[in-house]
């Protein structure tokens, strides 16, 4: 166990895509930075793999290498209802594809290079006031930071106190990477019941398969994820083809569960929330990452102006509080209804070829899940 005397400016407690981009911003800046990840980079998560065109510039910015990466730009988008229906439709301004193995890792080598400390293979245990600053203690030691910031993921920390919220559906997630052939600029959305399924390339020769259903689908199959998969998921005959003609890069998917999709809070216990520990929207909206990125933008610029003086920290509170809500809001909101157009039988199959012939109204949705560049 280490125990550094130094206080750090800035502890981040999880090393995903927001508290990496976060550490990267203010080490950029000249503070001190220390980085808790409970795993070792590169590793794999289960994400859909497709970010949005949003965060293009801002991830260049960060210094993420694109073109020696190769990453595919995707700007097609297909959707099926489970009856086969095919939705065709132009993605405007799009995304791109990269795997999270790869995302993470390079941007955890981006953090070290500007001067952030990274602990990884150090969950962190428990973060406290103590003095005028606070203290976290990690499966690495017991270190001191004048701000903490949480971008722990969508499942809370015991040391942090959410108000309890009405739990909505819990749904589990699936993913694959697999190889297939398949247009690289193009994702595409399968229904099912209770269910979606996206497919689209990411860097490298994979495609992401990666799927979001209720636990009621995978306890209704005896919890075996094979037997759902030929039970529920091969109802829909795009993913049936898709499934049989693939080759499984892993034979044995990633999985989670226990999800739910909400709006949490941008601070609990003194410890600012960025990325899905602040508020999660659906995957069908594809945009989980670019929020969590867009949010590390902006708690970047408030922790910079209170380190440097220039805000009390009850300001840098709530304008980071305003900021969330004036740049995520409606986003989750539109998100939440959204998804539950999506994974009925009847009702996502009527949708979508009304949407196929109100092409305006479909952009304008599509829109709705999107945030401006930033
Ligand atoms: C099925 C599914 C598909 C999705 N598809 C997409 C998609 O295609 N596009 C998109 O933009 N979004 C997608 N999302 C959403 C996206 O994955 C998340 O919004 C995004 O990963 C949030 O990033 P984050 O940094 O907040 O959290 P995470 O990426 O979850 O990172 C949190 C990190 O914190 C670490 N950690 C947790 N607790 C501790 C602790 N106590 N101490 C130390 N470390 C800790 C974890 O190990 C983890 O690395 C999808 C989500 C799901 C469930």
């Amino acid at each position: 166990m280490e125990t550094r005397a130094e206080t750090f400016d800035c502890g981040i407690v999880g090393g995903g895509l927001a508290g990496l981009c976060l550490a990267i911003q203010l080490a950029d800046q000249g503070f001190s930075v220390m980085l808790f990840e409970k795993n070792q980079y590169p590793f794999h998560k289960v994400c859909g793999e497709y970010i949005s065109m949003e965060s293009y510039n801002f991830l260049h910015r960060l210094g993420l290498p694109f073109d020696s990466l190769k990453i595919p730009l995707i700007n097609r988008l297909g959707i099926s209802s489970e009856q086969g229906y095919m939705l065709e439709h132009v993605l405007e301004p799009g995304g791109f594809g990269i795997s999270r193995h790869t995302l993470d890792h390079q941007l955890s080598l981006i953090a070290v290079q500007k001067g952030v400390v990274l602990q990884e293979n150090s969950k962190v245990s428990d973060v406290r006031r103590s003095g005028g600053h606070y203290q976290i203690t990690a499966a690495s030691g017991v270190f001191h930071a004048r701000i903490v910031c949480g971008s722990y993921g969508k499942y809370a920390p015991q040391f942090i106190d959410l108000p309890a919220k009405k739990t909505g559906a819990n749904y589990i997630g699936v993913k694959y990477h697999v190889r297939i052939s398949q247009p690289a600029d193009r994702i595409e959305l399968h229904n099912f019941r209770d269910g979606y399924c996206g497919i689209s390339k990411v860097d490298g020769d994979k495609f992401c398969l990666c799927y979001l259903t209720s636990s009621k689908n995978l306890q209704e199959s005896g919890k075996d994820i094979n037997v759902m998969e030929e039970r529920v998921l091969f109802n829909n005959p795009h993913l049936k083809r898709i499934f049989l003609g693939s080759e499984f890069v892993n034979k044995q998917p990633l999985v989670i569960s226990n999800i739910t999709f909400e709006k949490k809070a941008t601070e609990a216990d003194g410890v600012f929330l960025l990325g899905d520990a602040a508020g999660s929207i659906t995957p069908l909206c594809g945009n989980g990452m670019s929020m969590g990125m867009h949010a590390s933008l902006l708690l970047a610029g408030e922790i910079a102006k209170y380190l440097h003086n220039q805000q009390s920290r009850e300001a840098l509170s709530t304008h980071y509080h305003r900021a969330w809500e004036q740049a995520f809001g409606k986003r989750i909101t539109a998100g939440y209804y959204l998804q539950n157009l999506f994974g009925k039988r009847l009702t996502t199959d009527l949708a979508l070829r009304f949407l196929d012939k109100s092409p305006l109204l479909l952009n304008k949705l599509v829109a709705l899940t999107h945030g401006e560049k930033f």
